[in-house]
């Protein structure tokens, strides 16, 4: 039977641990800010840009939150945009995705200083993360590692395979686990095949957004299973991408769905906004 990495309990331990980091900062005169521009009111927009403000308040670091009107002009976005980035008191900028249709989200990315970059989505940032000298890394993918890193998970030699392609977690992830010397394969929705290549994969990493797709079955003996998908199922309750009970009998580690991934995502933007302060301080 599987052990299951309870996400919730290291997230917590590293805030914690980000906490007196911030009282230490606090105490030379460096209260770490982040700013997040939000355009419209995408409901589930809404709910991850209160939850991030959420937790910036628990843990002492300023919040600004910049709520636009769904019709602002591309120009007027990049304007507000460049404000904060000439900003000394705003340390980490976060644009809240998805944009709506007529603003051009890459322009929107690569207009947040790579500075100030805390979503770790700048081109700058990706292709850092690409030649393996990272300032600031996508969150999701940074909170897997974090995870592994936790549960004393060696990478080194590993045959790792992962299920997405994202510029958020697919591809980010993929640099991060070929930096941890594992053998990576990235797959998608064209990849023939895919159960053969799950089958043979030490480190699955599931990030498709369709629930229970990946069958407990074709889960190694002994593997270590991260399910990154959070799908709402027609009852209301939320799913992972693969079949959680059936995965159990023949991982060695799991993430659960929710209270895997999840919680580490929030927990990796506290991270590089107090990393953004300090840099910006030194
Ligand atoms: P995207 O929709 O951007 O990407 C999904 C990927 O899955 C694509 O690369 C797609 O391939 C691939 N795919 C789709 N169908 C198949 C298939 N049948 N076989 C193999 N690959 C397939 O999703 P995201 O990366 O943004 O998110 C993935 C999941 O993770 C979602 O459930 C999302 O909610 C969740 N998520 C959770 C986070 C957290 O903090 N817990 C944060 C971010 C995401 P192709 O490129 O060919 O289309």
């Amino acid at each position: 039977m599987a052990n299951i990495i309870d996400g919730k309990a290291v997230a917590q331990k590293f805030k914690n641990k980000l906490k007196s980091e911030i009282d230490f900062l606090k105490s030379h005169d460096l209260k770490p800010c982040l700013a997040v521009v939000l355009v419209g009111n995408n409901p589930a927009s809404l709910v991850y840009v209160k939850a991030k403000g959420k937790v910036c308040e628990e843990m002492g670091i300023t919040s600004l939150q910049y709520n636009f009107h769904k019709d602002i002009v591309q120009e007027e976005l990049l304007w507000q945009i460049y404000q904060l980035n000439n900003d000394p008191k705003v340390h980490g900028i976060l644009a809240q995705l998805p944009l709506p249709d007529h603003l051009d989200e890459e322009l929107v990315l690569e207009a947040i200083s790579p500075e100030k970059d805390v979503d770790g989505f700048h081109p700058v940032n990706v292709g850092r993360l690409v030649i393996g000298k990272p300032l600031f890394q996508p969150c999701t993918p940074l909170g897997i590692i974090k995870l592994l890193e936790d549960t004393n998970i060696d990478l080194s030699g590993k045959e790792a395979v992962i299920a997405g392609r994202s510029n958020i977690v697919g591809k980010p992830i993929a640099m991060m686990l070929l930096q941890k010397n594992a053998t990576v394969t990235i797959c998608h929705s064209k990849t023939l095949n895919l159960q053969e290549k799950i089958k043979r994969a030490d480190v699955v990493i599931a990030a498709v957004g369709r629930p229970n797709m990946i069958k407990g079955e074709w889960i190694k003996q002994g593997a270590v299973v991260v399910d990154v998908g959070v799908n709402r199922l027609d009852n209301g309750k939320l799913a992972g991408d693969v079949e959680f009970d059936e995965a159990c009998q023949r991982a060695a580690f799991i993430t659960p769905v929710p209270g895997g991934v999840g919680p580490m995502t929030i927990a990796m933007l506290m991270y590089n906004t107090i990393e953004a302060a300090k840099r910006q301080r030194l």
